[in-house]
């Protein structure tokens, strides 16, 4: 059962989602998209000591952790600076292409100030930080490297609209337009913009239809997509919450790693899914769409983050990611939302990040002038 007046809320507080598996007694089977693996030998013992290897292959399971000042150091990044900030235990690593900040024991981190999420709490051992290998391996290392874009002569991006025809999506309190709507505006919006810069587009949707997840993936992959990105926009479980704005990012979660965002699904860590070849690419793009939107729009950040039940990202066989591209419950960005001016802005933000020219590396930040983030409470 779907309900479809539901939106696509991705905040922590249970809701029924639109356009994902509502969760059941009777599991849903996908089998064709998940495998299991089963767990592999620890690689490294408890805190406190160095583990042999931890560059990994994508998709095994592992345990262990490393002091980061080892890390950076057989990296060339670093150095590593303890901050005065408040009584958490935090720490900045300065690498030669961005500012890591990690606080101990929240798995909220930043990248050049923007949020992002660790599978696991860094640790502190004789009061140095210690990160679990996954997040050393699926977190930290694709951020020290540029994101690579397809070459330009030969490069396809499938735009996805979320929802359509009975599939609402969330109804915006400024003017009571639904999400399915915005969703398709941001993405007919997009689609000219990187044409003109070396993409060939398809969109998943070009009207008002219906279209399942799964024929979602199965269009990517009949079109043997490069990339994949799926618009929506969001909402608040509850009219209490009708403060809760910001733009998020998504992708798949990588195996052996809980996810950021549950909801209601079962989180079953062991899977293996056919994105998570793409754990690498999926956090680059996801980084850089996300900062992108957030340095056009101005809105808050809401951090790039991870889930592992949402059907058009598990089951792609090319780089995926899904924007939640603000809150539609929030009366103040609900009204930008419906602004075509804003849409535009939205879109030509995401293009920006996708385009060699438009996509110039913003200056990283510096331990000097890192502040804290206004939104970087630690977070449950
Ligand atoms: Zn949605």
């Amino acid at each position: 059962m779907v309900l479809v007046l539901a939106g696509c809320s991705t905040s922590h507080v249970k809701t029924t989602y639109a356009d994902q598996p509502v969760p059941s007694k009777e599991p849903v089977r996908e089998p064709v998209e998940t495998e299991h693996v089963t767990e592999g030998p620890a690689l490294a013992p408890p805190p406190g000591s160095t583990p042999e290897a931890f560059h990994l292959p994508t998709n095994r399971l592992v345990k262990g952790w490393i002091p980061l000042r080892k890390w950076s150091e057989d990296q060339n990044a670093g150095p590593i600076q303890r901050l005065a900030s408040g009584t958490v235990p935090t720490f900045a690593l300065k690498a030669t292409n961005g500012l890591l900040i990690i606080r101990a024991y929240d798995q909220v981190a930043y990248w050049n100030s923007m949020e992002f999420h660790l599978g696991f709490a860094p640790q502190i051992v004789n009061g140095q930080p210690m990160l679990h290998v996954l997040d050393v391996a699926k977190n930290i290392e694709p951020l020290m490297h540029p994101l690579a874009l397809p070459e330009r002569t030969n490069r396809l991006i499938v735009i996805d609209a979320g929802h359509g025809g009975s599939n609402l999506g969330t109804k915006s309190v400024a003017d009571g337009s639904y999400e399915k709507e915005f969703s398709l505006d941001w993405a007919r919006r997009l689609a000219p913009i990187l044409e003109t810069n070396g993409w060939k587009v398809l969109l998943t949707r070009t009207g008002d239809v219906d279209m399942s997840l799964t024929n979602r993936v199965a269009f990517a992959d009949l079109n043997k997509a490069n990339l994949f990105i799926s618009l929506h926009f969001n909402a608040a479980p509850s009219p209490a919450d009708h403060d809760e704005a910001g733009i998020e990012t998504f992708c798949v979660t990588p195996t052996g790693m809980p996810s950021t965002l549950k909801r209601d699904f079962e989180d079953d860590s062991t899977l293996v899914f056919p994105n998570n070849r793409f754990d690498v690419e999926n956090l680059q793009y996801a980084m850089q769409v996300q900062r992108s939107l957030l340095k056009i729009s101005g809105a808050k950040d809401h951090g790039v983050r991870r889930a592992r039940f949402m059907t058009v990202l598990r089951g792609q066989n090319c780089p995926a990611i899904l924007v939640e591209g603000g809150y539609m419950s929030n009366p103040r960005e609900a009204r930008r939302i419906a602004d075509p001016n804003y849409r535009q802005k939205l879109a030509e933000a995401v293009a920006a990040a996708l385009i060699e020219k438009m996509a110039a590396p913003i200056p990283p930040t510096t331990a000097e002038n890192y502040t804290s983030p206004t939104n970087g409470a630690p977070k449950q």
